[in-house]
């Protein structure tokens, strides 16, 4: 159990028969999930449109909030942050034009029940259905709903399988719902599975404990993770007011036992949809010593048109970024296409020009700047077929085909 105490949040009005101890088990924190109206009006001042929500929601969308999380909300303002991740609002129960059940088309690469195969070298690993807060803005919600069905030792088993057959996968995301609300006992037997393939490489963890279940990080845990490094865990912060003493320790609990943290932000309109609040959720996550990974546009996932935000702001806020603070506090803003078309990265415009002899940019304070070209333009790398004479293994994509660059007329964003 980690060693802090509770720092942060109402908690004791809200649990009086909760022991500091309990309120530190994570266990205990799971078996309390806030998942009715009622549960929640006793932390919160509930607006008719989050009542609303919580009602007419409640068939195609799981609830389900941890007490310590709930214990973040400002229970005055329905535009807190945490509150806006967390309780459905009305809009929520709206199916707009372009939504899809399974936003990223992870049914058509599916072999399995328990693995999505959309990319040459990883997989997607889903683990289980479950989480320990249902985020409002979830893509994969068709899973976390739980109208899939439990994903079972058969899946599990069948999923492993399907990676010891496929030596093409070196890289394995385990995701789910969130991979540790399994036991540590339960999630060893999955990383041992793993770690003994010889083709995988690395091995990630998709998981939101850190933000919404810190006391989940426990030092047995950490230990786990080392065991079958290299681990990778992938968290998701969206606000600086999740960034708690609670949480950051959790981090650094992880770091220290050198397991790297990754974080992906997922932008969410009036949640985190300013440049400013992103750069100081990035600069915090630095300073403990958390990457700042990806910012993802929000996947066209049921309900949430009202949580998505206009592409062009992603754009605008890493125009904020880049250049004004420190590179890497600047994440990748990523879309996933709809469909199944994989990731793309966005970036502002910064080259205007490309010439035969310079190429003419803008720099991040609006400065018109050439980059003289050199004359040589072979960049074949000779002694690559000394020092990979012997590997058969090259998973590098398909030289680009032959693109002829735009020349921008303008410093759009
Ligand atoms: S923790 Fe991840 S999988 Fe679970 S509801 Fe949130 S976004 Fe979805």
């Amino acid at each position: 159990m980690p060693s802090i105490a509770p720092q942060y949040g109402n908690w004791r009005a809200s649990f009086p028969e909760a022991t500091e101890s309990d309120w530190l088990d994570w266990r205990w924190q799971q078996r309390h999930l806030l998942r009715t109206e009622a549960d929640l009006a006793r932390m919160v001042a509930l607006t008719d449109d989050e009542r609303a929500g919580i009602r007419e929601t409640a068939a195609r969308f799981r609830l389900g909030i941890t007490p310590y999380y709930a214990s973040l909300m400002d229970a005055a303002s329905p535009f807190c942050p945490v509150r806006m991740q967390a309780i459905p609002v009305r809009a929520e129960a709206r199916v707009s034009e372009g939504e899809l059940r399974d936003p990223l088309g992870e049914d058509l690469h599916r072999p399995t029940a328990a693995i999505v195969h959309k990319y040459p070298d990883r997989v997607l690993f889903l683990a289980l259905d479950q989480c320990p807060v249902y985020c409002r803005h979830c893509t994969r919600r068709r899973i976390t709903h739980g109208d899939e069905g439990a994903l079972g030792r058969d899946a599990i088993a069948d999923a492993l399988g399907y990676v010891r057959a496929h030596h093409e996968v070196r890289d394995v995301l385990i995701s789910g719902g969130d991979p540790l609300v399994l036991t540590d006992a339960r999630l060893g037997e999955i990383l041992a599975a793993l770690r003994a393939i010889p083709h995988v490489e690395i091995i990630r963890i998709g998981t939101r404990a850190p933000v919404v279940l810190p006391m989940r990080v426990t030092a047995e845990l950490c230990v786990l993770l080392r065991k079958h490094a290299p681990v990778f865990m992938v968290t998701h912060f969206n606000h600086p007011k999740e960034l708690t003493p609670e949480a950051t320790a959790a981090c650094e609990r992880l770091v220290d036992a050198g397991i790297p943290v990754e974080n992906q932000t997922v932008l969410l309109r009036r949640v985190n949809s300013r440049a400013r609040t992103i750069r100081d959720l990035n600069q915090r996550l630095l300073r403990h010593r958390v990457r700042p990974y990806y910012l993802h546009q929000a996947d066209v996932a049921e309900g949430i048109e009202h949580l998505r935000t206009p592409i062009r702001a992603g754009l605008e806020i890493l125009e904020q970024l880049r250049g004004w603070t420190s590179g890497l506090a600047v994440p990748h803003l990523a879309v996933d296409l709809p469909g199944g078309g994989g990731k793309v990265t966005l970036q502002p415009h910064y080259a205007l020009e490309f010439g035969e002899r310079s190429t003419l940019f803008r720099s991040y304070k609006g400065d018109r700047i050439e980059y003289p070209e050199p004359v040589e333009t072979d960049c074949a790398c000779p002694y690559d077929d000394v020092y990979y004479k012997n590997d058969r293994t090259d998973h590098a994509a398909p030289p680009p085909r032959r693109v002829r660059f735009s020349v921008m007329k303008e410093s759009s964003p």
